[in-house]
């Protein structure tokens, strides 16, 4: 018997495979199971969203609270391309 179970992605319908290795991986990290094929999850990356509201607001709170760290930081790769 086959180890690797088929899902339904449930952004574009499209089947895929999700492998015993990622199975493996997934329960040691205690994740369930992906809903989305790996191309809509990369792209879902790709586009920055992440469904944890809590990173985003970490990622808000910590630009706002060092406005001094991107200006350096802006600062430092003009310097590099020039
Ligand atoms: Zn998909």
């Amino acid at each position: 018997m086959s180890g690797y179970q088929q899902l339904i992605c449930s952004d574009c319908q499209a089947p895929f495979v999700f492998t015993e290795g990622e199975q493996e991986f997934f329960v040691d990290k205690g994740l369930k199971p992906p809903r989305r094929c790996k191309e809509c999850r990369a792209a879902k990356k790709a586009s920055g969203g992440f469904p944890s509201k809590s990173v985003q607001r970490r990622m808000e709170s910590q630009s706002a609270h060092s406005p001094e760290n991107r200006v350096n930081v802006g600062m430092g790769s003009d310097d590099s391309e020039a």
